[in-house]
């Protein structure tokens, strides 16, 4: 059986078990979130040994030649030493702000600890204090603003939603691990047209990736296709409109599924709509966010209207394991 030594200490850890599970059952906690291998919350180093290829599944390769791999994706095949991923610091933070967007989501500032350094369109895993739950969330900033700002939907008896919409306040005291995702804008080419669509606070990762794009003077057309069920789930539109009206090569399409859109947007499923809007998306850098069942029909159909695989980048919201 593979020994897996962490902290100093050995560990029996079976091949048939994921080792996240088979540390926790000896009483070791490594942060954790999705356990679907997308949050990357889990990313564990190894320091000695080699992780087994379907741990680094997904990962980009140098982190994968560094000895990163995922946790929850790891039944071990070798001893191996590890230790936590150094890419993904802990950080404090506090709550400075907190304002509803709509009915159903809310915009949270948090102190930006002073040596954070990220990418807009990255995301943070935020911890509840009292029992260390962690979730995802996208960070809207941009790395030049004073604070950290997120978007977080309410979703029904959800854990930390609910709590951070019922209970946090302002001043209260939270940590995060971060940043991870690779979800971002790079300016390697100011003249490729930008798609961006996401569904409920799938826009907040856009949001701050349409910023920096617009700030890196980014001068092809920056499209962004915002969803939601129906009109009152759509946020920030008024933000959204002076942008599309101050920058000539931004354009902001809100959509809804039921009942009509505001003026100047599109009913129909946020699935169809991109492609149905723009017709070929050859050459174009495309972001994708949100939903998980939506981003993967946006692949799919964006792949099929002529946008390179490598050009698409995705950040699934996938739910935590309970
Ligand atoms: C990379 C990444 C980035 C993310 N960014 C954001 C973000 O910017 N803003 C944001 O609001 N969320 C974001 N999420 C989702 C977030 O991490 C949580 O999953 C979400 O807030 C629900 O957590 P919870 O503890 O409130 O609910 P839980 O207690 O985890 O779930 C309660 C119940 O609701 C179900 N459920 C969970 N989420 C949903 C959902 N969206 N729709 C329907 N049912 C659901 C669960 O399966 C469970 O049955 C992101 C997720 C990932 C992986």
């Amino acid at each position: 059986m593979p020994i897996i030594r962490y902290e100093g200490k050995d560990y029996d850890c079976p091949s048939d078990e994921i080792l996240l599970d088979s540390l926790a059952q000896q009483g070791v906690k490594l942060p954790s979130s999705c356990k679907s291998g997308a949050c990357q919350t889990c990313l564990t180093r190894a320091i000695s040994g080699t992780p087994p290829a379907a741990a680094q599944k997904g990962l980009k390769s140098t982190l994968a030649a560094q000895g990163y791999f995922l946790a929850c994706q790891c039944k071990p095949e070798s001893d191996m030493e590890i230790g936590l991923a150094t890419i993904s610091q802990k950080f404090s933070t506090r709550l400075i702000d907190k304002m509803a967007l709509n009915e159903s989501v809310i915009r949270l500032r948090l102190s930006k600890p002073d040596n954070f350094d990220y990418h807009a369109g990255q995301f943070i895993n935020l911890i509840r204090p009292s029992d260390e739950l962690t979730r995802s969330y996208s960070l809207a900033s941009l790395p030049s603003d004073d604070a950290l700002e997120l978007h977080i939907k309410r979703v029904p008896k959800g854990a930390m939603s609910g709590w951070l919409f019922d209970h946090v306040e302002t001043g209260e005291e939270l940590a995060f691990y971060g940043p991870s995702g690779d979800c971002f804008y790079l300016p390697e080419d100011p003249e490729q047209p930008l798609l961006l669509v996401g569904a409920g606070t799938g826009l907040a990762p856009l949001y701050g990736i349409i910023q920096d794009a617009l700030q890196q003077e980014h001068r092809a057309p920056i499209h962004l296709f915002h969803g939601s069920l129906a009109k009152e789930g759509l946020y920030l539109i008024q933000t959204l409109r002076e942008l599309d009206n101050q920058y000539a090569q931004f354009h902001y399409t809100p959509c809804v599924l039921h009942g009509d859109s505001p003026p100047g947007g599109m009913q129909g499923n946020i699935g169809d709509l991109p492609v149905q809007a723009l017709g070929s998306l050859s050459g174009y850098r495309v972001f994708l966010c949100g939903d998980p069942a939506i981003v993967r029909t946006l692949r799919q159909n964006i792949f099929m209207a002529g946008a390179s695989m490598q050009a698409i980048h995705s950040d699934p919201f996938e739910f935590a394991a309970s």
